[in-house]
């Protein structure tokens, strides 16, 4: 049977970004016949969380999204990182067959250094902490956004040299980015991609004032409305093109083309935005309230899904051990 895994990092609130590129895909395959694995990568957010409430809470945060949206527990395993131990184990493992090198190339390091984030050591090993995520439960899909297809070639190259060194051990996983090219690089509200660590996002379930405040910092110009506009050129437009049907998209893009009178403003298609927004995440917000109402319950339900994941990853952790000589 196929496996299915992809993390997210509790960094933060959920943005549109993680729900288009990620989450709606974790969702959409529930019904597959496959066996589905969906984690909290908490280890990973130390990287850049340093207080430990606010870890705490960006993991309950994350989970009650999850569940909120729609994700069944029994159906998936879901589950937190630090959970299981074996995770970073396999890392160890890793890191002696991968390359400083094909570190050094990781865009998502060079990006986030460029920002003027300081890298640990911790943030500059993510990719084989990421593979380690990936390979200790055979997992053969790994459905993100298009920012972590790097990532994934580079979990396929540690595989490979271990394999290559000791043996058929880890299976070769491959990347699912949504069909989508907006969904697969959600931008963020200054133009460049949306990630919690660049404060360019909009939390999935913000509302009302907060909401339209954020998506008035999406950049516009000082055009006129009547002035035809390329469609293309225009932001806002990326956000909508995320939510509307295509009849409706086709409409707004031909009133912005023509210009004139008739033509929409940016405060018409902010409009249109928050209006879409909020039906969107609208029906799932007093669920996730619900949800973080209940610590203890969301605690049971990561509990449950940790002891079905660790008793995968133990199986390829031993796997792993006895071919290398471990033991
Ligand atoms: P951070 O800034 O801390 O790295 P992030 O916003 O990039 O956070 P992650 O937790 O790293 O979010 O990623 C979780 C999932 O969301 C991954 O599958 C990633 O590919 C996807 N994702 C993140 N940002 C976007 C985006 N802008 N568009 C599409 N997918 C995204
Ligand atoms: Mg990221």
């Amino acid at each position: 049977m196929v496996t299915i895994l992809s993390g997210i990092q509790p960094t933060g609130l959920p943005h549109l970004g993680n729900f288009f590129g990620a989450i709606r895909q974790h969702l959409a395959v529930q019904d597959e016949a496959a066996e589905r694995f969906y984690f909290i990568a908490d280890l990973h957010a130390l990287t850049s969380i340093t207080k430990p409430a606010e870890l705490r809470e960006n993991v309950r945060e994350v989970a009650a999204t999850y569940l909120a949206l729609g994700l069944d527990p029994e159906r998936s395993v879901f589950f937190r990182q630090s959970d299981v131990p074996e995770v970073t184990e396999l890392m160890w493992l890793l890191t002696t067959v991968v390359g400083m090198g094909l570190l050094e190339r990781a865009h998502s390091f060079k990006d986030k250094v460029s920002k003027g984030i300081k890298p640990n050591v911790g943030l500059f090993t993510y990719p084989v902490l990421m593979a380690a995520d990936i390979l200790a439960y055979d997992s053969n899909v790994v459905p993100v956004g298009k920012d972590q297809v790097q990532h994934l070639e580079m979990t396929q190259d540690m595989a490979q040299s271990f394999n290559a060194l000791y043996g058929e051990v880890f299976v070769r996983p491959e990347a699912r980015i949504p069909s989508s090219e907006r969904m697969a690089k959600v931008p963020g509200v200054d133009g460049q991609k949306m990630s919690k660590s660049y404060k360019n996002g909009i939390w999935v379930f913000e509302e009302g004032k907060a909401l339209q405040k954020a998506i008035n910092q999406i950049v516009t110009d000082s055009r006129a409305p009547e002035e035809p506009k390329d469609p293309d050129g225009v932001l806002l437009v990326e956000f909508l093109e995320l939510f509307l049907s295509a009849d409706e998209l086709a409409d707004w893009r031909a009133r912005l083309r023509r210009g004139g009178e008739d033509a929409p403003g940016y405060g018409h298609l902010k409009t249109r935005l928050r209006e879409a927004i909020e039906a969107a995440f609208g029906p799932a917000r007093a669920r996730r309230k619900e949800l973080l109402g209940d610590p203890a319950e969301l605690e049971r339900i990561l509990a449950r899904g940790a002891e079905r994941a660790r008793r995968r990853a133990a199986a390829v952790r031993d796997r792993a051990y006895a071919a290398c000589g471990l033991r």
